[in-house]
């Protein structure tokens, strides 16, 4: 049974108010959490992960791309107007972390198209990326900034592999998933709703399975009280995907699900790394 190590990273902080990761209850979620953002209320920071798989025949693939150096001097210039403005960042470059693990990614495997996702993409250049095909064409809609896509850094990409992802078949509670593979090392589950075409990522380690949940879920407390973060493209469908990986969890308790934007997440990196 082939397995991968999974070695986690992080690219960087976000600067959120809290109810970006437990929107509130009641009419215009996403706008008050904006206006809250905007207005710097309880602001704290947030991790931006990134994770390494190292494959024994595949070899090493990066999940998700982290933020580009310039993003803590000059965010709108790779995060774009929307992102750069509202938050705060402190990035910490993943280049430099995976030069000094001997890593050499060969394909970055994108949950999703947001700019805190994408904008590290520079630091990996002629690296194939693997997206499903939803987010490719949304980071190229009218306006999609003002949805947190960056398409100029996308429309530098080549190379893509994209994944029909929704034309998939289950695996287990999850409608669409693709053995990236084909070995069952690592899947690529559709978890719509935050954005179009997100995905979440389930890994086989020698250990345990671990699910990388990317956004669709932001916070630890998402897991033991389902309610959406407060950016999403279909409310409704992002609760669905959430509901699916509380399902899967329950059904294999001793798997580790890793929330995208925890800030317990900071802490357990760093005690990893020490
Ligand atoms: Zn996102």
């Amino acid at each position: 049974m082939t397995t991968v190590e999974l070695v986690p990273l992080l690219a960087g902080e976000v600067a959120l108010t809290a109810r970006f990761e437990y929107a509130p209850t009641g009419p215009l979620p996403a706008e008050r959490t904006l206006l809250a953002q905007a207005l710097g209320v309880r602001r704290h920071w947030a991790p931006v992960p990134a994770f390494l798989l190292r494959h024994p025949e595949h070899g090493d693939t990066l999940v998700d791309a982290g933020l580009d150096p310039s993003a803590e001097r000059d965010p709108a210039a790779t995060l774009g107007p929307a992102s750069g403005r509202l938050f705060g960042w402190r990035v910490k470059p993943l280049r430099p972390q995976l030069d000094a693990l001997g890593a050499e990614p060969r394909r970055v495997l994108l949950t999703h198209a947001h700019s805190d996702h994408v904008s590290g993409l520079g630091q990996f250049p002629g690296i194939p990326i693997v997206l499903d095909r939803r987010e490719w064409d949304a980071t190229f809609a009218r306006g999609s900034w003002l949805n947190g896509y960056v398409p100029r850094v996308l429309e530098k990409r080549l190379t893509l592999q994209s994944l029909e992802v929704e034309d998939a078949p289950a695996y287990g509670p999850f409608g669409h998933a693709i053995d990236l593979f084909g070995d069952g090392s690592i899947r690529v589950i559709g978890t719509p709703g935050h954005s179009i075409g997100h995905c979440s990522v389930l890994l086989r380690t020698a250990g345990r399975e671990v699910l990388l949940c990317g956004d669709a879920a932001g916070s630890e407390r998402q897991l033991h009280e389902p309610r959406t973060s407060a950016i999403f493209v279909d409310r409704a469908q992002s609760l669905d995907s959430l509901n699916r990986i509380v399902a899967w969890h329950r059904e294999h308790p001793e798997a580790l699900v890793v929330p995208g934007h925890d800030p317990g997440w900071t802490a357990w990196h760093d005690r990893r790394a020490a």
